[in-house]
């Protein structure tokens, strides 16, 4: 008898450690540096802080809301002709976030295993990555020891209305993040209050700066957004069991009184919603999929032609009003068609208003990964008008299943 319970005992040990052996793939390109111990301190708070922000992701996923039991209701169109209402799912009943949920796990349960893949981006060569402002780099020694670019800088020498909109968000940034609200969902605060280093120290990318088909030069200069993890954050696992890792999670900024166009991507998108808004429709988003009734779709080779028409107050009735609270969770299946305005609503100024959302793909290492945006009809150049209004097309791609 004694035998059978001694290996019953090793069993059971045996199980429990292979619950947690899993095996971590690095991308090829996250560095092995040496560092002094005082460095080491330096990057193990930035770690410390990334840890902390994941699992507050992963938490919130699982945590039900509204009429969900296993995870939390998301919204996933704004907009459904047959209800005339918005649609939304259960987020964990799509198989693309159960992945990114167990993949969070692995990492949660081995972080010194996940961490030989985390890197400061300190020497990150594949782009540029920013610090908004000299306020922002103070907030925290790490940014301070990361010394990435400034990003009044880099609006200062751009000038001309992209510049002027790009400087008013960077040198207002630590105002403008801190206007969040993270107590109705999260187990933490999230945001810059409550990890101060990890979005003070983050790559920040001026993702339209540079991007005329973004059109509207107010939102091209008020735009940023940041990856944590992600195969161009600091985070980059490929593969944890030999299975793919799609999940892509940072953060946005985004302007108030900017608009950005409708745009679409085959990547699955989330998006959650941390600013308080000054008045209930300071923010508006939309989502409907591409395949809407509210929309008009024509096949052509290798994808479909799809022409949004928001004109006649036809797109007031697609957006909805982003909170922390109620409308604060949103996921874009692959082409889905999606837009964030800005403008409407109550006389915002600089420090009440602004946009900034936990951001996130499930899927990003498959079909084409570029955001796409939609192009006006009219063949006019629409500088700083293409709006919700605006009838544009978007040129859809196929994916690959
Ligand atoms: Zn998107």
């Amino acid at each position: 008898m004694r035998t059978v319970f001694a290996g019953a005992a090793i069993l059971v040990g045996l199980c429990v450690s292979n619950v947690h052996a899993a095996e971590f793939k690095c991308q090829d390109d996250v560095p092995a540096p040496t560092y002094t111990a005082e460095q080491q301190q330096l990057v193990d708070q930035f770690w410390q802080e990334t840890l902390l922000y994941l699992d507050a992701y992963l938490e919130v996923l699982k945590t039900p809301t509204g009429v969900c039991k296993d995870s939390a209701e998301a919204t996933i169109q704004t907009f459904d002709s047959v209800t005339g209402k918005k649609q939304s799912r259960c987020i964990l009943k799509y198989r693309d976030m159960e992945l990114m949920a167990k993949h969070l796990q692995a990492i949660l349960d081995e972080p010194d295993k996940a961490k030989a893949c985390f890197d400061t981006q300190k020497a990150y060569t594949a782009f540029q990555l920013y610090t908004p402002s000299a306020e922002v780099r103070k907030m925290s020694p790490v940014s301070q020891w990361i010394d990435r670019p400034l990003l009044t800088d880099y609006f200062t020498k751009m000038g001309g209305p992209i510049g002027k909109a790009g400087l008013e968000l960077n040198e207002n940034f630590a105002a403008v993040t801190a206007k969040t609200n993270a107590k109705a969902h999260w187990k933490r605060d999230v945001s810059i209050n409550g990890l101060p280093t990890l979005w003070s120290s983050v790559g920040w990318i001026p993702f339209y700066a540079e991007n005329e088909d973004a059109r509207n030069e107010r939102f091209r200069g008020g735009y940023l957004y940041a990856e944590v993890m992600g195969p161009w954050g600091n985070l980059r696992i490929e593969e944890i069991d030999g299975e793919s890792v799609g999940a892509e999670i940072g953060m946005t900024v985004q302007l108030f009184d900017s608009s950005y166009p409708y745009h679409y991507h085959h990547p699955q998108e989330i998006y959650m919603t941390l600013t308080a808004p000054a008045c209930v429709d300071q923010n508006k988003y939309m989502v409907l999929h591409w395949d809407s009734d509210q929309l008009t779709q024509d096949r052509v080779a290798d994808g479909w032609t799809v022409t949004v028409d928001g004109s006649s107050d036809a797109w007031k009735g697609w957006f909805l009003d982003q909170n922390p609270t109620e409308e604060w969770l949103t996921y874009f299946e692959r082409n889905a068609i999606h837009a964030f305005h800005l403008k409407e609503g109550c006389n915002a100024t600089i420090k009440d208003s602004g946009l900034v959302t936990v951001w996130a793909r499930s899927i990003s290492r498959d079909n084409q990964q570029t955001t796409r945006l939609c192009r006006p009809t009219d063949g006019k150049p629409h500088v700083n008008d293409m709006m919700p209004w605006t009838k544009a097309v978007c040129d859809l791609k196929d994916w690959k299943p």
